[in-house]
């Protein structure tokens, strides 16, 4: 996200709507290592990685993470920063007190518990939207890779990126091997760049999801529909002393409390045209 260099080269503008904007914070928790293998049944290299949608957020836009290191863990939110700007107003609460309110969830707080937070940051985080990419990624002198470039995308399973700065590095690399044997770093000679990337797996997926992109950043998807799940789940698995519902009326009432059967068909409907 730093576009610091980009914009002084001027391919990018200087203001980039925060609408495909998002926030990452982290907290970095450390564990002794025995505590944190018995507590997520870990053993030798292996890890977990749990991804959180509804409470974890707090009516915003985003997800949660919780992911384990060799002797800690990062725990976390991405928040869309539209829906902060509508949703938190000035003087109320902040980023820090959502993340607060996601450790306080009762799974939780269970996982966390006893941990020493030893860091903590935040960081300006494309949610793959292409509109906030930079004009070009080549320019008399210079190539943009990586986060820079924007080149990350969240797609629903997870915020992918590195793999992306990974292998547009490489490329950009390999323009500069090639443009250093030419003697000749114009933009002419570096936009062999732009079509080895356009030719990689990096700009396929930027283009193939970015219908995806759009729809997982609806409101329904990180509002209603973890809400209906929820409700539906919390009747299905309570037990009183009166007779049980049906399923089907289970789920209808969840339905009708959040939403109704045609917007569930119409977001189907979208939601299979665009994943
Ligand atoms: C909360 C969050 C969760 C994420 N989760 C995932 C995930 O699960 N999987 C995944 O693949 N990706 C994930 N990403 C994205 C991933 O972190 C990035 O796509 C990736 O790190 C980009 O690599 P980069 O080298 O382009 O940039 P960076 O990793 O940001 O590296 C840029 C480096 O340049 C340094 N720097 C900046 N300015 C200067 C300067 N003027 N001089 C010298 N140095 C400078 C910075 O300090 C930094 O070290 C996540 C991102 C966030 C914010």
């Amino acid at each position: 996200m730093n576009n610091l260099l980009t914009r002084q080269v001027g391919l990018q503008d200087a203001y980039v709507p925060a609408d495909y904007l998002a926030t990452g914070v982290k907290e970095i928790i450390r564990f002794d290592r025995k505590v944190l293998e018995d507590r997520f049944q870990l053993d030798g290299l292996s890890g977990l990685s749990n991804e959180f949608l509804g409470f974890a957020t707090d009516g915003i836009e985003g997800g949660g993470f919780l992911y384990t290191n060799r002797d800690s863990i990062s725990l976390g939110l991405v928040l869309g920063m539209k829906s902060m700007r509508e949703k938190m107003k000035p003087n109320d609460r902040k980023i820090y007190d959502i993340l607060t309110h996601f450790k306080q969830h009762p799974t939780v707080k269970d996982m966390i518990r006893g941990g020493e937070v030893v860091e903590y940051s935040g960081h300006a985080v494309s949610t793959g939207d292409m509109r906030v990419m930079p004009k070009e990624v080549y320019a008399d002198g210079v190539l943009i890779a990586g986060e820079a470039a924007n080149l990350l995308m969240n797609s629903g399973k997870a915020i992918q990126g590195m793999d992306y700065a990974l292998h547009s590095g490489v490329l950009a690399a390999e323009a500069v091997i090639d443009a250093k044997k030419k003697g000749d770093f114009s933009a002419a000679s570096l936009k062999q760049y732009r079509e080895a990337l356009e030719e990689s797996f990096v700009m396929k997926d930027m283009r193939n999801f970015q219908k995806a992109v759009h729809f997982l950043h609806s409101e329904q998807l990180f509002g209603m529909v973890p809400n209906l799940v929820c409700d539906f789940g919390r009747q299905f698995f309570t037990i009183e002393n009166k007779p049980t519902p049906k399923t089907s009326k289970m789920l209808s009432n969840a339905v009708k409390r959040h939403s109704s059967y045609t917007e569930l068909l119409k977001l189907g409907f979208k939601g299979a045209r665009s994943l």
